[in-house]
């Protein structure tokens, strides 16, 4: 004996069933029994026969179904001898239910379920409907399928919970051992057993495409062997005492009972119109996986459809503010129901609420919001939220996602209290000398290349030593607190004040010259030197000052030498001053911005890479002097030095001017030759007084380094220095 499930589509090859007697009762009753004899073998009934067959089925679906037998009409276009079946089933599960006493209506949705439990066929390919062979497992699932279309296809419209239950659990085995279904033996709903039985042996003892019929002793041996675990026991046990009986007349019973009693109306009240969208298992599958995803988020995600009601409410969304879905899906959206408040953290009314908003403008945002976290205490989160709206436009509602940023504040704060540790002096929050250098180089490279003028100025506390000593150091704290704060409210929009270290503050001063720079640092001396410090019981304190603008020629270090050089000699000359030093960007000329081997061929010999003369207005004196401080800042050596010619050598090494193009650096030697104007002869050039002349030669130390790449960049830059440092311009330009 086959220990396959017994299906309609279990392939048999059993000989067919023996032709029952008709034992007609009245003349009615032969007729339906005619029909109904044919309907058992529908194969074998001639055309016209057919037809008539064909209007006796359609009648008696038409009057048990109503308005869904469109439902059966569209089974039947689709495999004709599922819904002979489909019928037979139905008064065989009738009349079975007439015969153990059911009720009325039990007996009416039973016939209705019966009816329809093979709909979901409508949805199985036609070959394999039609395969005359057996069916592969891969196909057998496929046919399975159709368990759940019905139940997708009734759900549409089938108003009763029992005809779906019975449909959905006609297919389930009795021990539970079917995957798929999530009830087993009693539990499993009557009409669905006794489906499942009649189903089977109907499948059995009718012919197939696949194979003949089988006898009905077969078939209720088959029975029995798969009572207990395909099908009930006891149902089983009751069929087979019912079928005994004569089946033909049993059914022409219930055939009358639907053409004679059933009321026009009585096959609505299963139906209704409308249940809301079709649910496919496409659909019901796609759904599956979307519910599955959703869940499985991190981030709350919360669906409001289009009248506002809310329709999903994500596993997350139950972790962030507490409340589980059922209670909340369902009902009507509004921001106070996890008391939702916005950046200022005032609570959303709806008037002004981001959901609402979202699905009136159809716009997608991203907010950062708060709501009633899970034990009471605020979330802030990141709410995106998403308008749902179909290709025609129309608005079906929005999604609200949220996640979760009270991490990600917090990290935020952290990288903003690392940022202000990594730039900012602990004790009096201005920068500290890693930004302030960072900054600097900025600046000076940026405003080396717009030409802007830019101004630096080094404070350093006068004695502050003794302050400490005399005071203590706590003391001395309060008086630095009290000096940065003093710088910082004479900055202007763009500066930057910094403590370069100990008592030493810096500040840059933005698009500032060196004159305007100058005053400024006046300015503070005044007003430090009268300000008093109540650390210091009210004493006065002083500092120095070092000004110096940005040049040509600069780097971030020769400018803060140049400053720092200026410092020291507001120190040297007593204190409490201010010193300027160096000639500022204005009325250079721009730096030559020749490269490439033509510059060669323009002032310089194939010996000297570069080779100028130049011109300043400062008396033959001066522009020693100010080559003291070119040397310094430079950190150049003095090779040779006598009445008129001076040989500077400039390491590579040390002079941050002279940028490293290569591994080894260049080390240049700059020849100087001084000349002052002959008295009388004195040139006046664009309103200046030219008094001294110089010729400046610069070349690489060794001559095996004249070639090397970036030489020319460093020779240029050197001379751009000099020239700032000398105020000397070249004498080819002044024509
Ligand atoms: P000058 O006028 O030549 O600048 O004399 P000075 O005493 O100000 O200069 P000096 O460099 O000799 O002394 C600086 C002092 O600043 C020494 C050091 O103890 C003190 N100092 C440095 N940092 C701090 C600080 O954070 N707090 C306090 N209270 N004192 C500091
Ligand atoms: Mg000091
Ligand atoms: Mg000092």
């Amino acid at each position: 004996m086959s220990s396959e499930p017994i299906t309609s589509e279990t392939p048999a090859t059993a000989p067919p069933a023996p032709t029952e007697t008709v034992r007609a009762a009245d003349a009615r009753l032969a007729t339906v029994s005619s029909l109904l004899e044919n309907l058992e073998t529908p194969a074998e009934v001639p055309v016209s026969d057919s037809t008539e067959l064909f209007a006796f089925e359609n009648q008696l679906v038409q009057v048990r179904l109503g308005m869904a037998s469109s439902l059966f009409a569209a089974l039947r276009a689709k495999h004709a001898p599922t819904a002979a079946h489909s019928v037979r089933v139905a008064l065989s599960c009738s009349a079975w239910a007439a015969a153990v006493g059911q009720s009325e209506s039990q007996r009416d949705e039973l016939e209705v379920a019966a009816l329809l439990h093979d709909v979901g066929k409508i949805g199985i390919p036609d070959e394999i409907l039609h395969k005359t062979t057996k069916l592969t497992a891969d196909e057998f699932a496929q046919v399975e399928r159709h368990r759940l279309l019905g139940g997708d296809i009734l759900r549409a419209c089938c108003s009763s919970q029992t005809v779906l239950d019975v449909v959905e659990y006609a297919g389930a085995w009795f021990n539970g051992s079917r995957e798929g279904y999530d009830r087993l033996r009693e539990d499993l709903p009557l009409g669905a057993r006794m489906v499942s039985i009649v189903d089977a042996f109907d499948a059995m003892t009718s012919e197939q495409v696949y194979r003949r019929a089988m006898s009905r002793e077969r078939a209720i041996a088959e029975l029995f062997e798969f009572a207990g675990s395909q099908f009930d026991p006891r149902l089983v046990q009751e069929f087979c005492g019912f079928i005994e009986a004569d089946q033909v007349k049993l059914q022409a019973v219930v055939a009358r009972r639907w053409l004679k009693d059933l009321a026009p109306a009585a096959g609505e009240g299963f139906w209704r119109l409308s249940r809301g969208p079709l649910s496919f298992s496409a659909a019901h599958v796609e759904s599956l996986f979307h519910r599955k995803m959703v869940d499985s988020m991190h981030d709350a995600v919360v669906f409001v459809d289009g009248s506002l009601r809310i329709v999903l409410w994500n596993r997350a969304a139950e972790r962030l503010t507490g409340i589980l879905a059922p209670s909340i899906e369902h009902k009507v959206w509004s921001p106070t129901l996890i008391s939702l408040r916005d950046e200022q953290q005032k609570l959303i009314v709806e008037a002004d609420c981001p959901v609402i908003q979202s699905i009136k403008s159809g716009v997608q945002t991203l907010r950062r919001l708060s709501l009633a976290g899970r034990n009471g205490q605020r979330v802030e989160v990141d709410a995106h939220l998403v308008p749902i709206h179909g290709k025609n436009g129309i608005s079906h509602g929005a999604a609200l996602l949220m996640h979760d940023a009270s991490s990600q504040i917090t990290l935020e704060q952290r990288v903003q209290s690392l940022h202000e540790k990594a730039t900012r002096d602990p004790l009096t929050q201005v920068a500290n000398r890693a930004e302030f250098d960072r900054i600097q180089a900025n600046w000076v490279e940026s405003h080396l290349e717009r030409r802007l003028p830019c101004s630096l100025v080094i404070c350093d506390i006068d004695h502050f030593k003794k302050i400490n000593d005399s005071f203590g150091h706590p003391a001395g704290d309060e008086v630095l607190i009290a000096f940065a704060t003093l710088l910082r409210r004479h900055c202007r929009s763009g500066d930057l004040v910094a403590r370069y270290g100990g008592e030493e503050f810096v500040m840059l001063c933005a698009d500032c010259d060196n004159g305007t720079a100058t005053c400024r640092a006046e300015e503070l001396r005044c007003e430090l030197a009268e300000l008093p410090m109540p650390a210091l019981d009210g004493k006065c304190i002083t500092a120095s000052f070092g000004v110096t603008e940005l040049q040509a020629g600069d780097t971030p270090e020769t400018m803060l030498r140049r400053a720092d050089r200026a410092l020291y000699q507001a120190k040297e000359i007593g204190r409490n001053a201010v010193v300027q030093l160096g000639t500022g960007i204005g009325g250079e000329e721009p730096q030559q911005k020749r490269t490439g081997w033509w510059a060669w061929l323009l002032g310089s010999s194939p010996e000297q890479v570069l080779e100028r003369n130049l011109a300043s207005s400062v008396p033959l004196n001066l522009v020693v002097e100010k080559l003291r401080g070119f040397v310094a800042d430079h950190f150049a050596q003095i090779e040779s030095i006598d009445e008129r010619q001076l040989v500077l050598h400039i390491d590579g090494e040390n002079s941050s001017l002279l940028r490293r193009s290569g591994d080894r650096p260049i080390p240049f030697l700059i020849k100087i030759n001084l000349e002052e104007f002959p008295a009388g002869t004195d040139r006046l050039s664009a309103g200046r007084m030219l008094r001294t002349l110089l010729r400046v030669t610069i070349r690489p130390q060794r001559s095996r380094d004249r070639r090397r790449r970036g030489v020319l960049e460093n020779a240029q830059r050197l001379l751009a220095s000099l020239k700032s440092y000398l105020m000397a311009q070249d004498l080819k330009s002044l024509g």
